[in-house]
């Protein structure tokens, strides 16, 4: 297990999605906010009461999503093929094409301090048959990792040599960016988490690669305030240094999608993991978090 990371034991919270993936504690509800992709629909779980409900159906798939400074909900839309905005409710795009091509399906977001918001746009919701969004067309021709200024407008590619980017976090001083990859052996590469420095908004080469046993896949992952990266990886959460090396891992009775910290102190890890919402108490917190400003 994770010695001296996590305290106490892993708990199963709810049952009930067909895959969940997304999570994020939304402080103003002290609730678990989390997508069930294929079944359309955004669930908040309440700890104090320990009920889950519907926050909302009909969504467009929405998949990942972060806090932003003042508050509200920045999330991935796979059907709308865009960012967008959750404002206590009301939903409004933020961006949703790349050099006049719609993105592929945005799958997971962060916020840098100079509010930047960088995602991965992977192909997931336009695949032939894909039940997390709508079919159709790569129009831009990639699969890029992308930096969004909202007071610009402007959107500039980041990452462009991985082949299904998706979870993404930075070390907890930004100048590192990691990235993981979901496309794996069947597109001849390995399922794994790579490294890039960042610069002015901007990421250099490629700085380190951690590589992933097949059945391992690292989606949705997360930096604590130690700079160790925790993350999905096949039915586990394992932590890993900035380095990559092994620190810990969590079983997890289902295949993990996400993970956040939250609850009050920060301290719980909340795994979003194939059709169960799970939580471990951990001794850390998130590099990320904020509080909102109002
Ligand atoms: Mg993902």
């Amino acid at each position: 297990m994770a010695d001296g990371l996590t305290t106490g034991s892993l708990d199963c919270l709810y049952t009930g999605s067909v895959w969940a993936e997304g999570p994020l504690w939304v402080p103003s509800s002290q609730t678990v906010r989390w997508s069930d992709i294929p079944n359309n629909r955004i669930l908040e779980f309440n700890p104090a009461t320990g009920a889950t409900r519907e926050y909302a159906v009909g969504v467009e798939f929405t998949n990942g999503r972060t806090l932003d400074t003042d508050g509200s909900v920045v999330q991935c839309s796979h059907g709308r093929r865009r960012v967008e905005r959750d404002r206590d409710g009301t939903v409004t795009g933020l961006v949703d094409s790349f050099q006049g091509h719609r993105l592929n399906s945005p799958n997971d977001v962060v916020i840098a301090r100079d509010t930047s918001i960088w995602f991965t746009d992977p192909p997931y919701g336009i695949l032939p048959g894909t039940k997390e969004g709508h079919e159709g067309e790569q129009e831009y021709g990639g699969c890029h990792v992308f930096r969004f200024e909202p007071a610009s407008g402007t959107l500039t590619a980041v990452v462009t040599d991985l082949v299904h980017p998706n979870g993404l976090a930075f070390s907890p001083d930004e100048s590192d960016l990691y990235v993981a990859d979901t496309a794996g052996p069947g597109y001849g590469v390995p399922l794994r988490i790579a490294t890039y420095s960042v610069r002015d908004g901007y990421c250099g080469p490629r700085t380190g690669t951690l590589e992933l046993e097949d059945g391992d896949a690292a989606d949705g992952l997360r930096v604590d305030v130690e700079g160790r990266i925790w993350t999905s990886a096949g039915p586990s959460v394992r932590i890993y240094s900035p380095s990559f090396q092994l620190l810990g891992t969590i079983a997890v009775p289902e295949t993990v999608s996400n993970l956040c910290f939250g609850g009050p102190d920060g301290q719980d890890l909340y795994i979003t993991a194939t059709t169960s919402l799970y939580r471990i108490r951990t001794t850390t917190t998130d590099a990320a978090t904020r509080v909102p400003s109002v």
